[in-house]
């Protein structure tokens, strides 16, 4: 074991502050990853304010981050595919049984004993996982992902939560040319969903509730952008929609967004609001339409979407940040003031 500096969360009312938390000593298949830059996603906030308390209870104190990027520092005696000075990222989970149906179908994500980065059971060292607000992690080699050497590594960072959360669900709806995407919000998520929607090769459209955006996601690639608080603007898309990627994070009215889907056409919510939504049956029943959910990606789709922003040099559009800033962040990721992912330089807590 050896202790390395982190931030943590004591309670669900306390602001963020700095500790010192246990790693384990490496296995043999276990890389050792110095931090470089850990992005901020508004789940490590649900997660801190334990606001999916019914779902997901936070255990305190809580080390949040799972958009993790830094270099390897050692690797265990079986590791074959990193070695020490390797770029390497980690994103929302870091282990699973490898046994049950989903393991064995590379979709690991689903399996019943896939670990959390954070806020998950930690089977070496007992209590629950510390994630990559902190300066250095111990992970089995199966989670780790390769990074493309040309990407800029703050922007990196988002891609292992708001890239694969966005990437998985359009590559299973197909999305490409000749279809109509729609992305609403216009934060970590929604702007990662614009880049990729564009880069597919689809017609997209963003609902945004912040005017202040608009010049933004036509840069990051929108055809089209609704401020979704006009009604009349949003009547003129009814129904036309193939597809549309709801990723906002508090309650909204999501019959607004399923009346603008086409016949056939699929909402996927990746969103977690922590309150139910209400669901009207005749926004699906009318044009035989259908509502679905995403969760992450499996860590062969996680490599596949770096491997897809390293030949398409995506990246996500950060603001750089000490972590000693991180509630303020939390706070302004409230109030949608981000454009459009906070990284956290981890040399601020390092030399801290
Ligand atoms: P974020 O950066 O805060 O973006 C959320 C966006 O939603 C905001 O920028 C805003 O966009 C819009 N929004 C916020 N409050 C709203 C409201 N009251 N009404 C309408 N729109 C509102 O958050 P994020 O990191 O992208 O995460 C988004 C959600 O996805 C969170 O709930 C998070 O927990 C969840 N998530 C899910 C997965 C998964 O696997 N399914 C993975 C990661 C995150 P505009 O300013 O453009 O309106
Ligand atoms: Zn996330």
């Amino acid at each position: 074991m050896y202790k390395v500096k982190a931030y943590s969360a004591a309670s669900a009312t306390s602001p963020l502050g700095p500790t010192e938390i246990n790693r384990r000593d490496l296995k043999e298949r276990d890389v050792q990853i110095e931090i470089l830059f850990c992005g901020i996603c508004h789940s490590d906030l649900h997660q801190a304010r334990n606001e999916w308390i019914h779902t997901m209870p936070t255990t305190y104190p809580l080390v949040p981050g799972h958009e993790i990027v830094g270099r390897v520092t050692k690797v265990g005696s079986a590791v074959t595919n990193y070695k020490p000075g390797d770029l390497a990222a980690v994103g929302c989970m870091v282990d699973s049984d490898r046994s049950c149906p989903h393991c064995k179908a590379g979709l690991e994500h689903f399996c019943p004993n896939m670990v959390l980065t954070f806020n998950g059971p930690d089977k070496h060292l007992g209590g629950v996982t510390y994630g990559g607000y902190s300066t250095s992690i111990v992970v089995d080699e199966h989670f780790v992902l390769h990074v493309p050497p040309n990407l800029e590594l703050s922007g990196v960072a988002p891609l292992l939560c708001a890239g694969i959360t966005t990437y998985s669900p359009m590559r299973r709806w197909k999305v490409g040319k000749g279809q109509k995407v729609g992305v609403v919000g216009l934060g970590g998520l929604g702007h990662m969903g614009v880049k990729f929607a564009h880069a597919l090769g689809a017609h997209v459209v963003v609902f945004t509730t912040s005017p202040g955006k608009k010049e933004d996601a036509l840069r990051l690639g929108a055809d089209e952008v609704i401020i979704s608080k006009n009604n009349e603007d949003m009547q003129k898309h009814a129904s036309s929609f193939d597809f549309i990627l709801d990723t906002i994070s508090a309650d909204h009215d999501i019959n607004a967004y399923l009346n603008l889907l086409h016949r056939d056409g699929t909402l996927t919510l990746v969103g977690a609001p922590p309150k139910p939504l209400s669901v009207s049956a005749f926004s699906l029943i009318v044009g035989r339409r259908s509502l679905s959910g995403s969760n992450i990606g499996s860590i062969a789709e996680t490599q596949e979407m770096l491997d897809f922003c390293g030949q398409h040099n995506i990246t996500a559009d950060v603001e750089v940040i000490p972590i000693q800033k991180v509630n303020e962040a939390y706070e302004r990721l409230l109030k949608s003031d981000v454009k459009y992912r906070f990284s956290i330089d981890m040399s601020s807590l390092k030399n801290a």
